[in-house]
Parts: structure tokens; C-alpha cells; sequence
């Protein structure tokens, strides 16, 4: 390995995540809702870090923090978020945070090193209150209705007045200013298991899901479960029942080998034994990185839904709730990722799609992004299980801070 005058600090980087963890500790992870006191208080901690890499920190009008550098040559922006899904793992996020802060502490003061790192903690990745609602206000995708609208959707707590409550209505939110970054880029734990079942220490990651979610409904007629003759019946409930099989018959032939499905719940109404539903719901996802492919499914679950609801007798209605944002992540970013993983991860590395979605996807629709995973142990994530071992932590640091500098230098 080639001696560096400056490379990551890994009992630094170890001491600031269990730092982290201790705050909203909840069995061996966290518990740090979006606005919660151990969310602020996380944001705050980063807050107090930044000066220690030259960074003046902020807090801006949604919640984001961001550390600022006035170092003269390129910047590069770099970071994750500090909430958590309830009653989760303490890496998810807070690694991609403390990687960029060690980055910016290793890069910033140097003065053999042109350019700095900034770092940036995106508020409500996890969607407490929306759908990355930090990342997509810094590039102006977020409206103030948007924000009106936003509820805690565990608790019901309007975004407007977690805000007020947690000191941040009144102040401004930052926007990026264009063509002041090199471009972003964000570590995270893989949340899978092919890094670790292939025995491999970085992933680098080549493009992010989108998540595309519907509402699918089927009307039909309430009646006597007794008295209905079953050929008389317009049961809402057996016509889902009946999409669900046929998704699964005609997906397959349809998708890319990465297309994943899921029927997140389904309510029928009025769900009583002795009662023919009227009603039927269901909702339901699909995640890609290829809009094509996802258009391909919907018209084919169109195609399904309609043919159903026809031969059920039901009324048939889908409605997109939230369309995809796919993202493909820079060739010139993987690339430096894959050298500095030759260097510190014995080039045990692995280009591979990230079937989460994280702020990067955000990013790279205003700069070039990049993203790199380390192994998730038995691949748990969104679980107080969630865990990776010391020693890929560490690597994973120094690939970071390795590729940060190497974009850097161009
Ligand atoms: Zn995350």
C-alpha cells in the first residue's frame, strides 16, 4: 500500500458512529425519527464537528446541514443523512455522513491537496414526512406546498409545525449553486448480501432504483355472502386476488432481471365473513433503473386489470402515486472509486445497482454522482440487527477519502 501523507483516521471514524449510535439508542441501534429530539440533536453534533475539518456548518430551513468551505480549486459534495426508519440500525446513514466529514477532516487542511469537501446531512431521507425531502429542496424540486402538506406519517405531526417546534421555520433553505461541486457522492451499507456472500469489501455502485407506487381498486357490489348465487357475484376481493396471481404469471416475461414487485397492502372493504367485498385495494410497487421497463409493466397492468375486471364484473382503477426517479451514477465517480479500491480494498470491489433509494439519485439529476456500499452482516438493514464489522468500516473510510481526493485532483 502506498504511504499517504494523509489518509482516514479509522478509530476516529469508529468513535464518531458510536458517538452517533449513543444518541436515540435503541437496543444495539436507534431510534431517530425525522425531527425527533435525537434526530436534532444528531444534526446539532455533526453541527459542532464541522470546524474540526475547516467547514463552517449550517442548519438551513428543512433541516439539512451542510458544512461550507472557503479553501480555494474544486469541491466536491459529500454526505448521507442522520434519521432513522423507527426502531433501526445505526448505520444507515450516519456512515455515509461520518465518511464525508472524515474526508473533509483528512482533504481540507491540506495544503499540498487542491480543493476541499463539503458535507452535507439531507434531512427525511427515510420519508418520514415525504420522499427525500432535504435533497430534493436543495435542487429546487420542493415546493412550499409541498412542505404544507407533509405529515409524519407515523405520528400525523404536520411538517409545518415540526419545524416551528424544532427552532427551523423561519429560516432560509438552501439552494445549490450551480457548478460550484464537482459533483456529490455518498457511502451507505449495502442493505443486501452480495458484497459479503461474494466475500467483497466495496461496492460501487452504478445506478439507483427508481420506485414507482400505485393504488389499484376494484369496485364491484356488496351483497349477502348466504343468498348471492356465486354467478351473480361481482366480488371486488376475488378480482385483486385474481391480479395478483396474473402479476406474477406476466412479469416475468415483461421485466429486467433487477425489476423487484411488491403489494404493500391490501384492504377489503367491508371486510366482514358473511359479506361479498364491494371494494377491493391494493397498494402496490415496482422498482427499476429503466423507465422503459417500467413502462412496459404498467401498460401490461393496465392490459391485466382491465381483462379482469371484465371478467369479474368489477370496476377497475389505477392511480400512480409516486413516480420513480431513477439514477445512474458517473463513470469518471465509479472509476475513482474502483482505483482507490484497488489501493485499500485489495481491488475486492464489485459495480453493481442499488435497489434502495438514497439521496444520490436526487443529486445526480443537477451533477455528477457517485455512490459507494460496504457489506451489510447477513445483509440486514431497517432492523436494530443492522451491523457491519469494524475492519470493513474501516476500509470503506479510506476508499472514501481516497476517491474523494483522486476526484479531486482530476
Ligand atoms: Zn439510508
Amino acid at each position: 500500500m502506498p504511504e499517504y501523507r494523509s489518509q482516514a483516521n479509522g478509530a476516529r471514524v469508529l468513535a464518531d458512529l458510536n458517538a452517533l449510535r449513543a444518541i436515540g439508542a435503541y437496543k444495539s441501534g436507534v431510534h431517530k425519527p425525522t425531527f425527533s429530539a435525537a434526530h436534532m440533536e444528531s444534526l446539532h453534533w455533526l453541527a459542532q464537528r464541522l470546524p474540526e475539518a475547516q467547514l463552517t456548518p449550517t442548519i438551513d430551513g428543512i433541516g439539512n446541514v451542510f458544512g461550507t468551505s472557503k479553501k480555494s480549486g474544486p469541491k466536491i459534495l459529500a454526505g448521507s443523512h442522520l434519521e432513522s426508519q423507527n426502531f433501526a440500525g445505526w448505520l444507515d446513514g450516519p456512515l455515509g455522513v461520518v465518511y464525508a466529514l472524515e474526508a473533509a477532516r483528512v482533504i481540507n487542511p491540506d495544503s499540498g491537496l487542491g480543493g476541499a469537501v463539503e458535507v452535507a446531512a439531507w434531512c427525511d431521507e427515510e420519508g418520514h414526512f415525504g420522499h427525500f425531502l432535504g435533497s430534493r429542496s436543495y435542487i429546487g424540486d420542493l415546493t412550499e406546498a409541498d412542505i404544507d402538506s407533509a405529515k409524519d406519517r407515523t405520528s400525523g405531526r404536520k411538517m409545518r409545525e415540526a419545524l416551528r417546534e424544532v427552532g427551523l421555520a423561519d429560516r432560509p433553505r438552501a439552494r445549490a449553486e450551480l457548478g460550484r461541486h464537482i459533483g456529490y457522492l455518498e457511502a451507505h451499507i449495502e442493505q443486501g448480501d452480495t458484497l459479503e456472500s461474494s466475500g467483497l469489501g466495496i461496492g460501487i455502485v452504478t445506478s439507483i432504483v427508481g420506485i414507482w407506487q400505485y393504488r389499484i381498486t376494484f369496485t364491484g357490489e356488496q351483497n349477502h355472502a348466504g343468498t348471492t348465487r356465486m354467478g351473480a357475484r361481482k366480488d371486488a376481493g376475488l378480482a385483486l386476488a385474481r391480479l395478483c396471481v396474473a402479476i406474477d404469471e406476466r412479469f416475468p416475461d415483461l421485466c429486467s432481471p433487477r425489476t423487484v414487485w411488491t403489494t404493500g397492502r391490501i384492504t377489503l372493504d367491508p371486510g366482514a365473513p358473511s359479506i361479498i367485498p364491494g371494494r377491493a385495494e391494493m397498494l402496490f410497487q415496482i422498482r427499476d433503473d429503466d423507465p422503459g421497463v417500467i413502462d412496459r409493466l404498467e401498460n401490461a397492468l393496465t392490459s391485466i386489470a382491465t381483462e379482469i375486471g371484465a371478467k369479474s364484473g368489477c370496476k377497475e382503477d389505477i392511480e400512480r402515486l409516486r413516480t420513480g426517479v431513477p439514477g445512474l451514477m458517473d463513470e469518471r465517480f465509479q472509476h475513482a472509486i474502483a482505483e482507490a479500491s484497488n489501493v485499500f480494498a485489495g481491488g475486492r470491489s464489485l459495480r453493481m445497482p442499488s435497489g434502495a433509494g438514497h439521496d444520490a439519485q436526487i443529486l445526480a439529476r443537477i451533477m455528477p454522482a457517485g455512490m459507494l456500499f460496504v457489506p451489510s452482516i447477513r445483509g440486514i438493514s431497517h432492523h436494530w440487527d443492522e451491523n457491519t464489522t469494524d475492519g470493513d468500516i474501516v476500509t470503506g473510510a479510506q476508499v472514501f477519502v481516497d476517491a474523494c481526493r483522486r476526484l479531486l485532483a482530476g
